[in-house]
C-alpha cells in the first residue's frame, strides 16, 4: 500500500476516481482509500451566498464544562425527546492552554459540539462590525462566543440524508450528513470520502452568520404516543443523556464575513461553498464551476 497527497482539480479528481475503479488481475480495484480535502479561496467563495463553517481538521473542539447550567432546557416536542434550549448563562470551556495575549499561530475559531462559535477576544471587534453579538467565557478574557440564530434551512437532499419517519409530534425527522458513499468495502471499491455542499434555502437576508435550523445527528427516541408536555421545563440532571442526543446545528456565515476573517489571519475553521436551490428544484453544483486552491 502506498500514500500519496496530491493537489488535483475536480476534473482530475474525477477522472482518478474513474482509474481506481478500475481492477487488476487478482480482484483488487487500483484505489483502495481516497479522501478528498477541498480548499476554497475567498474568491471563489464569493460566488456563493452562504459558507458552511467546520472545525479545521487539526483543531479539537473546546469542550463545554456548565452546559446543564449554562442553558434552560423545555421539551420541543410531546412525542419525541428534542430540547429545545435557550441559554442563559456564560459557557465555561475547556480550551487547551490558554493562548497568549497575542494569537499568532493558535487557532482562534473554535466550534463546540453544539455549535457553539468561539472565537479570540482580538477578532470581537471584527464580529461586532459585522453586526454580531458577543458574550463572554466564564473565567477567561481572551475568548468570546459569538451569538447565533438560524439563518438557513437545509433542503433534503444529498449530502442531507434523512434517518428516520417523520415524528408524528413535531414533524421533524433525525437527518445526518451521507457524503462518505457506501463504498465500504477496501479491496472491492475505492473507499471515497468528498465533502459534497449543503444545499440550503436562506432564512435571514440581514444575518452575516448563523445556524441551520435543523439539528444534524439527533438520536433521541420517538414515542408511540404523547409522553411530553411541550413547553414544560426540564431538568437534566435527571436525563444527561438527553444533551448527547440533541445533535448540533450547522454553521454558516457569509462569504464577507469569512473574508474578513482570512485578512485578519484568523484560522480554526474550514469554509466550504453551500448550494443554493435552484429555480428547477435541481441544485447548482458548484464544484462545476470553481477550481480547487488554496
Ligand atoms: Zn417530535
Amino acid at each position: 500500500m502506498s500514500r500519496a497527497n496530491v493537489r488535483v482539480t475536480p476534473d482530475e479528481a474525477e477522472s482518478i476516481i474513474t482509474w481506481g475503479q478500475v481492477r487488476g488481475p487478482d480482484g483488487r480495484t487500483l484505489l483502495a482509500w481516497v479522501r478528498f480535502e477541498e480548499r476554497w479561496s475567498v474568491e471563489e467563495l464569493h460566488e456563493t451566498a452562504w459558507v458552511e463553517l467546520a472545525p479545521a481538521a487539526f483543531v479539537e473542539s473546546p469542550q463545554v464544562l456548565n452546559r446543564r447550567a449554562s442553558y434552560a432546557f423545555s421539551w420541543a416536542c410531546t412525542f419525541c425527546d428534542r430540547l429545545d434550549a435557550e441559554q442563559v448563562d456564560d459557557l465555561e470551556l475547556v480550551l487547551e492552554g490558554e493562548p497568549a495575549l497575542h494569537f499568532r499561530g493558535q487557532p482562534e475559531l473554535r466550534l463546540t459540539s453544539w455549535g457553539e462559535l468561539v472565537v479570540s477576544s482580538r477578532l470581537g471587534p471584527l464580529f461586532e462590525e459585522h453586526r454580531l453579538g458577543l458574550r463572554s467565557i466564564a473565567g477567561t478574557r481572551s475568548w468570546l462566543q459569538v451569538e447565533l440564530g438560524p439563518v438557513c434551512s437545509i433542503l433534503p437532499v444529498h449530502p442531507c440524508e434523512i434517518r428516520s419517519d417523520p415524528c408524528p409530534g413535531c414533524g421533524h425527522s433525525a437527518v445526518a450528513r451521507s457524503d462518505v458513499p457506501r463504498r465500504r468495502s477496501p479491496f472491492q471499491e475505492p473507499h471515497i470520502h468528498r465533502i459534497v455542499p449543503w444545499v440550503a434555502q436562506c432564512l435571514s437576508g440581514a444575518a452575516m452568520a448563523g445556524w441551520s435550523r435543523e439539528r444534524i445527528g439527533v438520536a433521541g427516541t420517538v414515542a408511540a404516543s404523547a409522553v411530553h408536555v411541550a413547553g414544560a421545563r426540564v431538568d437534566v440532571g435527571h436525563r444527561t443523556e438527553l444533551l448527547g442526543m440533541q445533535g448540533a446545528p450547522v454553521l454558516f456565515a457569509r462569504p464577507a464575513l469569512v473574508a474578513a476573517l482570512a485578512r485578519a489571519d484568523a484560522f480554526g475553521l474550514d469554509a466550504r461553498p453551500v448550494s443554493a436551490p435552484a429555480a428547477s428544484g435541481r441544485h447548482l453544483d458548484l464544484r462545476a464551476s470553481s477550481g480547487l486552491s488554496r
